[in-house]
């Protein structure tokens, strides 16, 4: 379930902020406190807010003679103190992005903000920034969108990594298909999980040779042994810091540029 939640208060209040210094409003204002504990205090003249506090170390707020609302941070207070309330509620609050699917498990959408995210259950995925989530055409038997992920090749798995997992499709396609390229190492290079995915020899700690999966798919060989990577805005090989000439033919792998 979802358990932030926006709390509004509206009515004819008092508003005292102290800090540097003092400001005493009155008006009958609405104040928004979000999750994280930003206040903002808004009356009907234009956009900026009467008076804030951006995520206070403490918000107390007390139904008492309509309701009262403190809120502290360092040496700064917001205080507001209802004279007749209109309103005082809390109200569930989830995320916002781009509608991406339904949700599977109770019907809500699904939105793609750091993740997918159901609005209505808060059901949350891990999602690769440069992942592509499919339409609905061709969802996952789970009834969750699939993603496409590039990591050497174009992977279409499920968002729910328990369901399909993108570690064990690349390890299925790229585990030990590279020599190390060390000059004194047998090695193969393994796929692993190390923050992110990363092709890394087989000999670790003896050989720390590792690259992490660039986004991309493989369209050749690097003069080096290694692959070399289509990342969408050019060519790089498997070695970030290998000099980046991808290299189809031998004649090109012997040029000196
Ligand atoms: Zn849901
Ligand atoms: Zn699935
Ligand atoms: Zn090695
Ligand atoms: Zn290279």
């Amino acid at each position: 379930m979802i358990d932030d939640a926006i709390r509004v208060l509206a009515g004819d209040c008092t508003v005292i902020t102290e800090g540097t210094d003092r400001q005493e409003y009155r008006g009958r204002m609405t104040t928004v406190v979000k999750p994280d504990n930003t206040v903002l205090v808004h009356d009907i003249d234009g956009y900026q807010p009467v008076a804030w506090l951006t995520r206070a170390d403490s918000v107390s707020s007390d139904r008492a003679d309509g309701f009262t609302l403190v809120a502290k941070k360092d040496t700064q207070t917001l205080r507001i103190a209802a004279h007749d309330q209109d309103g005082f509620a809390h109200y569930p609050a989830s995320v916002a992005g781009p509608v991406v699917g339904t949700c599977p498990d109770c019907g809500g959408a699904l939105v793609r903000s750091n993740g997918v995210h159901c609005v209505d259950c808060g059901d949350h995925y891990g999602v690769p920034t440069d992942a592509t989530i499919r339409g609905d055409a061709s969802n996952c038997d789970c009834g969750l969108p699939r993603m496409r992920v590039e990591r050497g090749l174009a992977f279409d798995v499920c968002l729910d990594r328990d369901c399909e997992s993108l570690d064990e499709a690349v390890s299925e396609a790229f585990d030990r298909e590279w020599n190390c390229p060390e000059p004194d190492c047998d090695g193969d290079l393994r796929i692993l999980r190390r923050g992110g995915l990363i092709a890394g020899c087989e000999h670790y700690p003896d050989c720390d040779t590792g690259f992490a999966m660039p986004a991309g798919v493989i369209d050749g060989q690097c003069r080096c042994g290694l692959p070399t990577f289509d990342t969408g805005s050019g060519t790089r090989c498997l070695d970030a810091t290998c000099d980046p000439i991808g290299e189809r033919s031998p004649e090109q792998a012997t040029g000196d540029d």
